[in-house]
């Protein structure tokens, strides 16, 4: 992006004729954790695709200018649907996910995963996503959804579920035989999908695929198939010239 390297994603900040008015929440950040001087240079990402270069002045920024960036969105939406880990094993996978590109990312609860997460997992969870956004450099904070039952969730996209020790064909080759296109990866808790659910998932048109021949942790899973996912959209992309995100989610 070129330009001073602190960085700072501050969502849907107001801006107004190159001025932006910080929240207090907003200074504390850039005051206490960047410990800037007045006058330094931020660049902000709006977490809704624009990327900005201002000067901090306290409690506003001035000067904001509106920055090239190069795309760094999937070219096509990536929806993850997978069952609450437990501990740090989400965060991890959150931050993995992000930087993959997920765009909106569905935490269930499933038959082998009755974890209930705390009312301020889902405030942390999008904490990490932003902070994995500012490193990688992504322009969009992907959406995390509330957890909900694996029962009632429904992705509209192609979807494709992940399911260990069963002959089905590899998510590679699944992808394959579509055209690029928005997709939907479901991907098991530590226990595994329980029998009616991998049958309720089918029946809703999720294909089962498999990821090889090992048994994966769940977030290794999450980025195995979130890999094949990106060169499968990343080709389409480089052979077309295309860049970026061309579906709206
Ligand atoms: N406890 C399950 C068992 O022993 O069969 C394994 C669950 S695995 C740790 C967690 C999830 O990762 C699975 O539900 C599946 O979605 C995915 N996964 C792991 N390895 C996989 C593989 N080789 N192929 C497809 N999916 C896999």
């Amino acid at each position: 992006m070129g330009g001073p390297d602190l960085r700072s994603q501050l969502k849907n900040l107001p801006r107004l004729w190159g001025k932006a008015d910080l929240t207090p929440a907003q200074v504390h950040y850039l005051k206490k954790v960047l410990r800037l001087r007045l006058g330094d240079p931020v660049i902000l990402l709006d977490g809704q695709g624009g990327a900005f270069r201002g000067l901090w002045q306290g409690e506003t920024l001035t000067e904001l200018v509106a920055l090239d960036h190069p795309a760094t969105e999937p070219p096509r939406p990536i929806w993850l649907a997978v069952g609450v880990l437990k501990g740090e094993a989400m965060d991890w996978l959150i931050q993995k996910a992000t930087e993959l590109g997920v765009t909106t990312l569905q935490p269930l609860t499933t038959q082998y995963t009755q974890l209930t997460p705390s009312p301020h997992k889902q405030q942390r969870w999008q904490q990490i996503a932003q902070e994995a956004c500012e490193q990688c450099e992504r322009l969009f904070l992907p959406t995390i959804l509330p957890v909900c039952s694996v029962a009632r969730v429904t992705c509209p996209h192609r979807n494709f579920i992940a399911v260990a020790r069963e002959n089905s064909r590899p998510l590679a080759t699944a992808l394959g035989t579509y055209p690029p296109q928005p997709v939907g990866v479901w991907i098991g808790p530590e226990g595994g999908w329980g029998p009616l659910e991998q049958d309720e998932l089918s029946q809703k048109g999720a294909e089962p695929v498999s990821l090889g021949p090992r048994i994966l942790r769940a977030e290794t899973a999450v980025c195995s198939a979130l890999a094949l996912v990106n060169s499968w959209l990343e080709g389409e992309a480089s052979a077309s010239g295309k860049e970026g995100l061309t579906d709206l989610r």
